[in-house]
């Protein structure tokens, strides 16, 4: 078998540091060529020495020089490249077959996107890129013959209980519906009139899973469960009305499928990033993820209950935006990622995140997005509306 090359952006964050150890179990199949980060100079030189990489490009321009001081003292012989121009080519250059797709938030949509054009092998976590830009998103990376293999680990989930031939159409294949499920967050039972006053430490501290600080967030709010279910409509070319949410505290069974015969497929396992990220390197083929293996016997209960909405808005922005198309998903994104860090930073409260994307959403009107550049263009006014809204609250 011949080895595969694979580019990791977003390296030193909780998906990119998986990764790496997913890959250090099967170094026989892939080879480590470019890694990125975004200020972590000290991990991106640290890796890319023990991986050997070929290309460590740190995202923050100034730290272009610091990056090279550090690769050196570690006797690493990375070429350092930096900013926009330094993603784009980690993600499109030659020699690489596989894009690990790790950088958060709309920051990645560039790299997502240059490694669609130039027909890579894209394992997907950045799941913002899809929810902001979807059909441009997807239509480039058919256009070029590249593949887009999902890294979230509900749409993995469903990736693996899908039948084939579903991107015609999920009536062609007998599917009924995608059904993702959600932990429901660390605030789950919290009643509605404490939820005002939690801190950032509560908001990341997930029951289930460990992962950076603006997922954790988005998964307290049940804004990550929205993003998801935008995500899943492009990835899957599915219909609005075609996919639900339930929450599943356990966090074991990470979604289904439901067919037209009454069948449903789900895909369960400890809640471990490695598993999914091992499949999406290895499809359609199977690794050592390193992963604890479920214990059914010891699970006295498996739950499922439908979301609450009231206590938590952002499930329904996210549907609404998804019904609204267009750039309404453009508009919930860019609001919920300025709102996000205002809440991280303690400028505004948890209530706040619904109210700020709400009234960011109301103020920008919906026109259709074509191209990577409309998709650029509403998101930087939506986050100047957003960042204004921002400061007259604290003003
Ligand atoms: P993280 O914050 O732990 O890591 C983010 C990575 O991106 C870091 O390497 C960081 O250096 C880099 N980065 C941050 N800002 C950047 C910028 N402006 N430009 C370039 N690089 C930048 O985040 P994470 O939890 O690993 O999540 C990464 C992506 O994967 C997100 O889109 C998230 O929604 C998705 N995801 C994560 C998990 C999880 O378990 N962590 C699960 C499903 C999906
Ligand atoms: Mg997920």
């Amino acid at each position: 078998m011949s080895v595969e090359n694979v580019s990791v952006l977003g390296s030193t964050g909780s998906i990119g540091k998986n990764t790496l150890d997913v890959i250090s179990r099967n170094r026989d199949r892939f080879r480590i060529v470019a890694l990125s980060a975004h200020r972590n100079v000290e991990e991106l030189a640290a890796q890319s020495a023990a991986f050997d990489a070929r290309l460590a490009v740190i995202a923050d321009t100034s730290l272009e020089t610091a990056l090279a001081r550090a690769l050196k003292s570690r006797g690493a012989r990375a070429q350092v490249m930096s900013g926009d121009e330094g993603l784009r080519e980690a993600a499109g250059m030659d020699e690489v077959d596989t894009v690990m797709a790790a950088i958060v938030g709309a920051a990645g949509l560039g790299s997502s996107f240059e490694a669609a054009r130039r027909g890579k092998k894209i394992l997907l976590a950045n799941k913002e890129s899809l929810v902001i830009a979807g059909e441009v998103f997807v239509s480039e990376a058919r256009n070029n013959g590249a593949v887009i293999l999902p890294v979230d680990s509900e749409h993995n989930a469903i990736f693996q209980a899908m039948p084939e031939g579903f991107e015609h159409g999920l009536d062609e294949v007998g599917v009924e519906k995608i059904v993702l499920t959600a932990s429901g967050g660390p605030f789950r039972n919290l009643p509605a009139d404490q939820l005002a006053a939690v801190s950032p430490e509560q908001a990341c501290n997930h029951p289930n899973w460990s992962m950076g600080r603006k997922i954790s967030v988005d998964s307290a709010t049940l804004m990550n469960k929205g993003l998801e279910v935008i995500e899943a409509r492009w990835l899957f070319n599915a219909r609005p009305d075609q996919i639900e949410v339930l929450v599943h505290p356990q966090s074991i069974v990470h979604s289904m499928v439901s067919y037209r015969d009454g069948s449903v497929l789900a895909q369960m396992g400890t809640p471990d990033m490695r598993t999914p990220i091992a499949y999406a390197l290895a499809w359609p083929g199977r690794i050592e993820a390193g992963v604890e293996r479920l214990n059914l016997a010891q699970m006295n209960d498996l739950s499922f209950e439908l979301p609450d909405l009231e206590r938590f808005p952002c499930l329904g922005l996210a549907f609404e935006a998804m019904s609204e198309g267009a750039s309404a998903p453009v508009a919930l994104n860019a609001s919920n990622e300025v709102a996000v860090a205002a809440f991280l930073d303690g400028r505004i409260g948890f209530a706040q995140i619904p109210a700020l994307v709400r009234e960011v959403m109301e103020h920008c009107s919906v026109t259709a997005v074509k191209t990577l550049e409309d998709v650029l263009e509403h998101d930087r006014r939506a986050r100047q509306i957003a960042q204004q809204w921002v400061q007259n609250f604290n003003g």
